[in-house]
């Protein structure tokens, strides 16, 4: 089976239209058919075209999960949750939704998870904490590598295509959460206070747990960890790159041949002279060019 795999689309139509036909090329090379697309949200905020985006990965995918944008521009979150640019580009954004594309949105779960033989967790953040989390280190893949049940957990939110890898993993070691019910609904729903500090009990899974790394070379071709290993896979984003390359990102996941992580460029000054014409930031639309 083949799936592909994109995140943090941002309301950038002409990238995720490139990365659309990205698959079908690729695809079409290969003799093999895309089976399933999915995506791990954040579909609209900061880009010109939500609605077009919205209705693309609605008729296009078979697994999707909420971001928080998505939440942020379909009233499930609360926008003092966001920077002041977020926060303006999230009721610009929330003004230019119908009604049944905010139902979309509203309704995404905010994980999900692949049964076997795929044995994929989907989430926007983490594991951890769904909506709001950025893995950016081994230490939080870490803690994350004890909250998902399946070999493999596909994320998005840093916009940063990344790989961490837990050697020698048995999957049905216990899980105990990282968080309490009380830290995780206070990261959900906002509030200053941060997370709670991990219990003994959790401690102990953690040391004992195999140890955990990040991938530092990005593989350039198809790659699949070794048998024993579980793996967090970061696509990077389609709609706003932020390691320094324009470039839309996304990956391809083959049972058979294992990940291939993409890069495709696409008509960059057309989205970004929408984003002039809408009176966007213009901090927003040059991050864009820079691919930060
Ligand atoms: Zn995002």
């Amino acid at each position: 089976m083949r799936y592909a795999i994109m995140s943090d689309i941002h309301g950038n139509y002409e990238a995720l239209q490139a990365v659309i036909d990205d698959v079908d090329a690729v695809c079409v090379e290969d003799g093999v058919k895309c089976d399933a697309m999915w995506c791990l949200g954040d579909v609209v905020g900061y880009g010109p075209d939500p609605s077009a985006c919205v209705r693309t990965i609605r008729d296009m995918c078979e697994l999707s999960v909420a971001g928080n944008h998505d939440f942020g521009a379909s009233g499930e979150v609360d926008l003092n949750e966001f920077s002041d640019m977020a926060r303006d580009s999230l009721i610009w954004t929330s003004q230019q939704l119908l009604p049944h594309e905010i139902d979309f949105l509203k309704s995404r779960p905010d994980r999900t998870t692949m049964p076997m033989p795929e044995d994929i967790t989907l989430v926007h953040g983490s594991p951890v904490v769904p909506l709001w989390e950025y893995l950016l280190t081994p230490e939080a893949a870490a803690l994350s590598f004890i909250s998902f049940p399946t070999r493999f957990c596909l994320v998005g939110h840093t916009h940063l295509p990344t790989i961490y890898l837990q050697a020698s993993a048995k999957f049905n070691q216990p899980r105990v959460p990282v968080l309490t019910a009380h830290s995780r609904h206070v990261m959900e729903y906002g509030s200053d206070e941060g997370y709670d500090e991990p219990t003994t009990a959790q401690m102990q899974v953690l040391n004992n747990m195999p140890p955990c790394y990040a991938v530092t070379n990005m593989p350039h071709a198809w790659w699949l960890p070794d048998e024993a290993e579980r793996a967090i896979i970061n696509p990077g984003s389609v709609g706003q790159p932020r390691d320094g390359d324009s470039r839309a990102a996304y990956v391809i996941y083959d049972t058979e041949r294992g990940f291939l992580f993409r890069r495709v460029g696409y008509w960059i000054e057309k989205t970004m002279e929408k984003m002039r014409d809408e009176g966007f930031a213009s901090a927003l639309i040059e991050r864009l060019g820079q691919g930060y």
